[in-house]
């Protein structure tokens, strides 16, 4: 079976050159142990830190061993009462066709009557449970809100959009980087405003899109828009901040916003936080938005790239802004 390693560390942006495909040898499950085909694994920002050999809540991948994170298979032989042959499971052991791994660590999810099983890679796995964390609890939002979120058209962003459009907010706003994602935003997920934020200053573009300004900014970036958007903050208004994906690929520190001054005359919020220490919500959050897909209330969008041979080029062109919705790779 094949699976994909990490060669080398990226200085700056990773390249084709940090990866290998290798052929390996798929061991019989022992006992706990259930053996899983792949049928779609996920490519996430948050595997750019994973490249790097430094501590971080994530552990580096090692050099010469096969990357991980998400992915959704079927259990094709098992030896765990707990795990029937035929299950569909999502688990950590993505970038590979196969696994074998202990049923303990692979998670069994069901099969929703007209719901992809890759929607547990995006909507309603790991990226919709980050935009309702992070919304609901970190950001505190009510309704009435004018909510604004960066790289709204990515697997985050589009779901903390509809989220909050569906939850009452006033007015929901969001950047992307191409026209064809603004066009998305706004006739597909029904944003009220939206605005590419290659074709200005963020402050001015965010001030046309939110004349009256902002309750929430949803931070998916960081840099320039972080600083418009706590331009943009009403009284008492809340940033929760989630991802930083202007800075990945940098070498050095970025500099921070310069007016954080606005924190003290206007009473601001700003919150980081790990969509994986929420978990008392996962029931909650599962619920309402297998709901919501069901009914057709939440919409997806997902680019689908098929065959692990194009894993890295996904990955790298996910950072890179290829994807609109979750970036899967078929198996
Ligand atoms: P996306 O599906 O949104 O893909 C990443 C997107 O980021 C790209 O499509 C691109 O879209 C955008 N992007 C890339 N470079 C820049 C840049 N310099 N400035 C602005 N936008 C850029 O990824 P996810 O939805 O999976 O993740 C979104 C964010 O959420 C990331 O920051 C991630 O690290 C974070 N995250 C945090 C979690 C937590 O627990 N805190 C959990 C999961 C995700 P565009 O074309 O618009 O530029």
């Amino acid at each position: 079976t094949r699976e994909i390693q990490l060669a080398s560390r990226p200085h700056g942006e990773p390249t084709q050159d940090n990866f290998a495909l290798a052929e390996v040898a798929l061991p019989d499950p022992q006992p706990g142990e259930i053996a899983v085909r792949n049928l779609a694994m996920s490519v996430d920002p948050y595997m750019r830190g994973r490249m790097n050999d430094a501590p971080s809540y994530a552990p580096p991948w090692q050099l010469g061993e096969a990357a991980r994170g998400g992915a959704i298979g079927e259990v094709t032989a098992s030896q765990s009462p707990d795990v029937a042959v035929g299950s569909l499971v999502l688990h950590d052991r993505g970038w590979r066709e196969h696994a074998v791994l202990p049923a303990s660590e692979a998670f069994v999810v069901p099969r929703r009557d007209g719901l992809s099983p890759t929607l547990y890679l995006g909507a309603l796995g790991m990226p919709g449970r980050t935009a309702y964390v992070g919304l609901f609890r970190i950001a505190a939002f009510q309704p009435g809100d004018t909510v604004f979120v960066s790289a709204a058209a990515g697997a985050v962003g589009s779901m903390v959009g509809q989220l909050a459009k569906l939850s009452g907010a006033a007015r929901v706003i969001g950047s992307a980087g191409s026209q064809d994602k603004i066009d998305f935003l706004l006739n597909d997920l029904g944003f009220d405003a939206a605005f590419n934020y290659h074709d200005g200053p963020a402050a001015r573009l965010l001030a046309q899109a939110a004349p009256d300004g902002i309750d929430v900014y949803f931070d998916n970036v960081g840099g320039e828009q972080l600083e418009a958007a706590i331009g943009a903050m009403k009284l008492h208004g809340r940033i929760a901040v989630c991802g930083q994906i202007s800075g990945y690929n940098a070498s050095s520190p970025q500099p921070g916003p310069r007016n954080l001054g606005l924190f003290v005359s206007r009473r601001l919020a700003m919150k980081g936080f790990l969509v994986f220490e929420h978990d008392d919500l996962a029931d909650e959050f599962t619920q309402q938005v297998s709901g919501w897909l069901t009914e057709g209330k939440i919409k997806t969008r997902e680019t689908v790239v098929d065959g692990l041979d194009q894993a890295v080029d996904a990955f790298i062109g996910m950072l890179r802004g290829a994807n609109t919705g979750k970036m899967i790779i078929t198996l």
